[in-house]
């Protein structure tokens, strides 16, 4: 098993190795993709929720060319082997040096050094245990086992997390024995132990935490730099947290105040006054919607006055028949409905602009029509559906077909 450098030295970026074995993985896109296995590594390995390194292995052909591999992924597989994919075979016996992506590495020690920290202080302020984690290319989540936190909890949360980062509390690693770190758990001391075997690795915040971890950490809490609580969602475990720690913490807070900036802009007010503006424009909308109602009713009523007067009844009924050049879905229905109030009448309604067009078909219960088998019927006979109640029936029918449509149906409306 290779000799894990990032569990002693989680700050080195560079180290000599020599590669012990070599596999082929895939073919992907017309490249190769190899793994490599080396004797000693500092690339640390998707796992425990924490991301993969990458970076580059680096190696002298016995000609002098510089042969440079650069990682893209590393795996632990089930018997504790550490693979490194890259596009470059490099074989076994070779000696490389390997050079890992601090400020990726770093990030990462950062969201998974807060999230410790993160969990420590929640069971403490407020009970709330984590029951998993996950650290993401963009943001880190925390499931916890509770069904609400108050927005004054994630307050008092995060402020607690910032003031353990200003205090600079150490942290530290050590191992003990399966026996010990049972012991630790029973006493309430431990926070976590995995369900493994051999030695256990502790990872402990100087008065804050002790817990049970393989992955990379932080010297001293000062390190995270800043925790950012960004809300939180229900799921079935119970409430998933989501935070950012350190330059993701500032950036996250800088694309917040870009957003909120712009969307002020928009509003011509203050980043402040955002929020009320926002409630007003609401309250606008919710009032215009309601005049255009009003006003559309009102129309309505109106060119239905016209249309019946426009319109004369034969054979004891009066069918409105019209392609209207303006109006929307919502207004051709509103005018068919108002039409339908007239005894003896119907109305087959539709607008000129659209395609499909919208199709609504009314008719007065004195008429004892049933629109909607009627209109479902013939729609079916062009491919087209809808259909509705007896007294009221919507659909759509392309264009080329309105015509045949509308002499379809009328000799059944006009009941001739
Ligand atoms: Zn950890």
């Amino acid at each position: 098993m290779p000799e894990r450098l990032y569990y002693a030295e989680p700050f080195r970026t560079s180290f000599e190795a020599h590669v012990s074995d070599i596999r082929q993985v895939s073919h992907s896109r017309g490249q190769m993709v190899w793994q490599v296995a080396l004797d000693r590594t500092a690339f640390y390995p998707t796992g425990g929720g924490q991301p993969h390194d990458t970076g580059t292995l680096t190696a002298q052909a016995p000609s002098g060319v510089t042969l440079q591999a650069p990682i893209v992924d590393v795996v632990e597989d089930e018997a504790g082997e550490i693979w490194h994919t890259t596009a470059k075979p490099l074989l076994a016996g070779t000696a490389v040096r390997g050079e890992i992506d601090l400020a990726r590495r770093h990030d990462h020690m950062q969201q998974h050094s807060g999230q410790h920290l993160l969990s420590a202080v929640f069971l403490r302020e407020i009970g709330a245990a984590t029951v998993s984690f996950h650290l993401g290319e963009a943001a880190s989540t925390i499931d916890l086992a509770v069904g609400s936190i108050s927005a004054g909890e994630m307050e008092q949360v995060e402020e607690a997390v910032n003031s353990i980062l200003a205090e600079d509390r150490p942290i530290s690693m050590r191992t003990v024995d399966r026996t010990e770190a049972e012991a630790l758990l029973a006493a309430g001391a431990l926070r976590k132990l995995p369900p493994r075997e051999g030695t256990i690795r502790l990872i402990e915040i100087a008065g804050v935490d002790l817990n049970a971890c393989g992955g990379t950490h932080l010297r001293a809490t000062g390190q995270i730099g800043g925790l950012l609580l960004r809300g939180t969602e229900r799921v079935k475990q119970g409430l998933r947290v989501e935070f950012v720690c350190g330059l993701r913490a500032v950036r996250t807070a800088r694309t917040d105040r870009m957003l909120l900036t712009r969307a002020a802009a928009l509003l011509s007010v203050g980043r402040d006054q955002a929020p009320d503006a926002i409630d007003r424009l609401l309250a606008e909308s919710k009032a215009g919607n309601k005049e255009k109602q009003r006003l559309q009713e009102a129309l309505a009523a109106s060119e239905a006055g016209r249309l019946l007067l426009e319109t004369a009844i034969e054979n004891g009924r009066r069918l409105v028949s019209r392609s209207l050049s303006d109006g929307d879905a919502g207004y051709l229905k509103l005018l068919a409905s108002r039409l339908a109030m007239a005894p003896q009448t119907c109305a087959l309604l539709t607008l000129q602009a659209e395609d499909p067009a919208p199709l609504v078909l009314s008719a007065n219960g004195d008429l004892a029509l049933d629109c909607g088998a009627l209109l479902r019927d013939a729609l079916g006979h062009f491919g087209a559906r809808g259909g509705g109640s007896a007294g009221m029936a919507q659909g759509r029918i392309p264009r080329a077909d309105l015509d045949a449509l509308f002499s379809l149906l009328e000799p059944a409306l006009r009941g001739s």
